[in-house]
């Protein structure tokens, strides 16, 4: 199957960019390695744009499609689903062409699609252990699913925890995925945060504010910094078991 998929110039040097990240511009891998010398924002992007170019190089995705990530936390599915997190990891394309036998999602706002995703990846975590369940996909190879980091698991009865994503990711591979998520209400521009990027944006945002106020921030003013709403964030800290007070004075979370 063919799918038609986005590519974006580097605003710096006209390449093709790999690795969509949102520092202020859209810049290419090496052009924003390059500007991270000189600028501690972008250093914290490095390490996510290493992942995602290892992850595209270990998929088999096309190197120059514009990818697309997200993630939701699963307790509101019910209280068994306390800790978890979907994450979801894909090539960005214009139409889902039919039939649809591809784990796939679909980003609508008030009917129109926002963003079109082939999952290449699917990912169930559970709050802060190393340990993951994942689908991985691929046009010509198919479908592997299975628990990675089990070697990393140290107490009884954490690896149980960890292959109850199984459930997940056996339900929710396309369209299913709209009722799970897609039909919350969801506005535009809600940022979603996987547990790493909000350990590694938290600190910057709290940075952020406080050189801004000259005080510790405020829980509604990080939020804000990190576009997301108040409840949201709580909800975060709350799902990742993030020390709140240790982070808005600096200290790590
Ligand atoms: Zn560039």
């Amino acid at each position: 199957m063919n799918f038609e998929y986005f590519t974006d110039a580097c605003v710096a040097c006209g390449q093709p960019v790999t690795i969509a990240v949102d520092y202020p511009r859209l810049l290419c891998g090496r052009c924003l390695l390059l500007a991270a010398e000189h600028d501690p924002a972008a250093a914290a992007q490095r390490a996510r744009v290493e992942e995602q170019l290892r992850l595209v190089a270990e998929l088999g995705m096309p190197p120059d499609g514009r990818t697309g990530r997200a993630a939701w936390p699963l307790r509101d599915l019910g209280r068994e689903w306390d800790g978890y997190v979907f994450e979801l990891f894909g090539l960005q394309v214009a139409s889902l062409p039919t039939p649809r036998d591809y784990p796939h999602f679909r980003l609508t706002f008030e009917g129109v699609a926002e963003m079109q995703l082939v999952l290449y990846l699917r990912r169930v975590r559970y709050r802060d252990l190393p340990a993951v369940v994942e689908a991985r996909w691929h046009p010509a190879r198919g479908e592997t699913v299975l628990t990675r980091g089990v070697e990393r698991l140290r107490r009884k009865g954490d690896l149980a925890l960890v292959e109850r994503g199984y459930e997940m990711l056996q339900v929710h591979r396309g369209d299913r995925f709209r009722q799970l998520f897609d039909e919350r209400g969801r506005k535009r521009g809600t940022a979603n945060y996987t547990q790493e990027e909000l350990r590694e944006r938290l600190p910057l945002a709290c940075a952020t504010v406080a050189r801004r106020t000259g005080r510790a921030p405020t829980q509604s003013e990080v939020a804000a910094e990190l576009g997301v709403s108040t409840p949201t964030l709580k909800k975060y800290l709350a799902d990742y078991r993030v020390d709140w007070h240790a982070v808005k004075q600096g200290r790590r979370a």
